[in-house]
């Protein structure tokens, strides 16, 4: 999940991959090709993060940001 949110006028979501208007056969992708890709950097991410707890998103980052983090 990215914040690519552009104010498209229409219903049609950019392709998360390329960022290239998707079309009605492969949304949400703008090809087929990219939903392979999706598909395999999903299936990557997830195993890494299955295997290895890459990344400060959890539970206990959160923690130590509400300890004490102005906002600017
Ligand atoms: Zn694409």
């Amino acid at each position: 999940m990215e914040d690519r949110k552009q104010g498209e006028p229409r219903q049609v979501r950019p392709c998360p991959i390329c960022g290239r208007p998707a079309t009605l056969e492969d949304r949400p992708f703008c090809s087929k090709r990219c939903a392979e890709i999706d598909l395999h950097r999903w299936l990557s991410g997830a195993y890494t993060i299955a295997g290895r707890a890459a990344g400060p998103q959890t539970d206990e980052a959160r923690e130590d940001e509400d300890d004490g983090r102005p906002e600017e």
